[in-house]
């Protein structure tokens, strides 16, 4: 079978290497990339993993807990911030920061709310 037609070539971006259409692939950048590459550098992009990283240093700065307090039941508890913000104790999301009040700040607001 005469299958050997002249295909066109493409340059992958990342070895620099001449592959036929059948093995051209796009990253996300919409970058050609060899099959053989694409398999190395997998699914995710080499930008996407820096801004991963920079996420991640994000994360990390926002890593430390915060001090709330439970408006509804006064239950105290630390809150991460991945953490979904309700009270683990009455399921309430009346959240107070604990840290940046005073005891008499918090009697002040409960005895207003009643
Ligand atoms: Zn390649
Ligand atoms: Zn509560």
């Amino acid at each position: 079978m005469a299958s050997d037609y002249e295909q066109p070539q493409y340059t992958c971006s990342i070895c620099k290497k001449q592959v036929s259409s059948e093995n051209i692939r796009y990253n996300a950048e919409l970058r050609t990339v060899c099959a053989e590459c694409l398999k190395k550098i997998g699914t995710v992009a080499p930008v996407q993993k820096q801004k991963k990283e920079l996420r991640q240093k994000a994360a990390d700065v926002e890593e430390q807990a915060i001090k709330v307090i439970c408006s509804s039941c006064r239950y105290k508890f630390t809150l991460k911030p991945h953490f979904r913000p309700s009270c683990p104790y009455c399921g309430g999301s009346r959240l107070q920061r604990y840290d940046s009040l005073t005891a008499e700040g918090i009697l002040a607001q409960v005895s207003s709310g009643m």
